[in-house]
């Protein structure tokens, strides 16, 4: 049981598109699910037709029934999260219980953008001369291009179309060729709930391809990409040629620092648990353990036993705890990351290979004793690989944590108020968990500083990202 695929194009399913198409993979079994339509540029422009008619029609709809069709959309979305999560493990690897859970935030964005956009009132500003009125208004901005990547396949859509519907934006999404089938069914939702033709497209086809013809159009106003940071900064370019506007979601490499007066067992459950959601193919997964040397020993030994205990194996089986990894290039990134760390000094507490000989499984590892300089201390590893290391004082371990050139999250543990507070302000990050994962719900700001990107993506932050504001003068 897989979806049907298509492109959605002026609220019509396109089974064959006219570029060449691909197949989409199960990571567990490595057997294809489906064929994958691609998006021709005759298809591409007439989504861009489309999305600039639904646009006139969507910014004309009142705010009010914005948000009837998005809350239908949403209660669809939830009614058959069943079907979709099962889809979406199948193409992407992760468990059924952490599908579920993003199907149902997934939800939940949806619905809280749907009411926040009725809350975009903009205000009024006394004028300086007497009978003029000064109004300050909040417009759509106009066109959307949106690309997501494979890691949340309907999360990170359900970021970008909440907030540019409840704007009163359109939009063309291309979301990922490799997990095509559970946005289908989260676009399918739309279209059941009443959505009008045009204002919400999807599309597929070779990613650089598909941005580049898109960006060069002048309809297009809005650019929102989630994925790498080499791909982040060649979209801002192609953005830049157009002055159209950016949110950028990219890559972390997140420091967690653990201080000898918190509980390290505590600490660990905590964070090892995160570490492993989703084989650790998470942006704002903890990837760099600094750990102070007076509670090193016992945070690393729960860690430790926390990756041993993990099942590993298809994310629809009962029991599970982690899935393979998404796709062929992670398992060769991570026994690269592996390689290096070995060749620095690097010790194996745990795991270090691959898993059985189908499927893209790899071990959940611990790794210790890595220098700073090393390849899993430096670049992102987007896997399941959790390099431990200790740290003296609270100036060194911040020094370290802001040395790379990467700022979208941060965690640390303390029972310090005054540490708390300190180590929040300190780090270089968008966002920071302070003895907390919490870090990302539909109603609070999602982004990045310093490489990672910029704009916020969920909250008033999140909703303003489609807004533009104009200045009415009125005398
Ligand atoms: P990649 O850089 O090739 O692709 C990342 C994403 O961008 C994919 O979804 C891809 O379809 C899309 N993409 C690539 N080129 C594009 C283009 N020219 N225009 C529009 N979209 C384009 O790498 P990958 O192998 O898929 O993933 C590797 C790295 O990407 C990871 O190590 C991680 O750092 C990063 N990544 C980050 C996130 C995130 O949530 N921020 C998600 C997925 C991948």
């Amino acid at each position: 049981m897989y979806s049907e695929l298509g492109l959605y194009i002026d609220g019509a399913w396109k089974k064959n598109g006219g570029g060449k198409g691909e197949d989409v993979i199960n990571p567990a079994t490595e057997k294809p699910l489906a064929h994958l339509p691609h998006a021709s540029t005759a298809d591409l422009d007439e989504a861009l037709e489309a999305a600039k008619k639904g646009f006139a029609v969507w910014r004309a709809t009142s705010a009010y029934d914005r948000a009837k069709i998005m809350s239908k959309a949403a209660n669809l979305m939830r009614e058959r999260h069943d079907v979709i999560s099962k889809i979406m493990v199948q193409e992407q690897g992760k468990v059924y219980v952490e599908a579920r859970g993003e199907v149902l935030v997934s939800a939940d964005i949806i619905d809280w953008y749907a009411e926040e956009g009725r809350r975009s009132y903009g205000r009024i500003v006394p004028g300086r001369a007497k009978g003029v009125r000064q109004l300050v208004i909040q417009e759509p901005v106009g066109v959307v291009a949106a690309f997501t990547p494979w890691n949340f396949p309907v999360l990170t859509p359900a970021r970008k179309v909440g907030g540019a519907l409840a704007a009163g934006c359109s939009l063309i999404l291309k979301a990922s060729e490799e997990t095509p089938g559970a946005c289908v069914e989260m676009v399918k939702c739309f279209a059941d709930a009443g959505l009008p033709a045009g204002v919400l497209n999807l599309v597929f086809g070779v990613p650089a391809e598909v941005s580049e013809h898109l960006l060069a159009k002048d309809a297009v106003r809005k650019i929102s990409f989630t994925g790498s940071i080499p791909v982040g900064k060649h979209l801002a370019q192609l953005a830049a040629k157009g002055m159209k506007r950016t949110t950028m979601e990219l890559g972390g490499h997140s420091p967690v620092v653990v201080f000898g007066d918190a509980d390290p067992e505590k600490a660990a459950d905590t964070i090892a648990a995160f570490k492993y959601r989703n084989a650790g193919q998470v942006c704002i997964s903890p990837t760099r353990f600094y750990v102070q040397e007076d509670v090193y020993k016992r945070f690393l030994a729960r860690f430790t036993e926390y990756a041993n205990g993990i099942k590993l194996g298809d994310g629809l089986e009962k029991g599970i705890t982690m899935g393979p990894l998404a796709n062929s290039r992670r398992l060769d990134a991570m026994d690269s990351f592996v390689a290096d760390a070995k060749s620095c000094g690097g010790k194996i507490a745990t795991g270090g290979k691959r898993s059985g000989n189908q499927g893209y499984f790899y071990e959940p590892t611990v790794i210790t004793d890595v220098p700073d300089d090393s390849k899993i201390m430096t670049e992102e590893p987007f896997g399941p690989l959790a390099p431990i290391v200790t740290f003296k004082t609270f100036d060194e371990v911040v020094a370290r944590a802001n040395s790379l050139p990467f700022g979208l999250a941060a965690y640390a543990f303390t029972t310090s108020t005054t540490t708390a507070a300190a180590i929040g302000d300190a780090i270089e990050s968008g966002m920071v968990g302070v003895n907390s994962i919490a870090i990302s719900t539909p109603e609070t700001p999602f982004g990045g500083v310093k490489e990672s990107g910029h704009g916020s993506e969920g909250g008033t932050e999140g909703l303003g990202a489609y807004l533009a504001t104009k200045f009415i003068s009125q005398g």
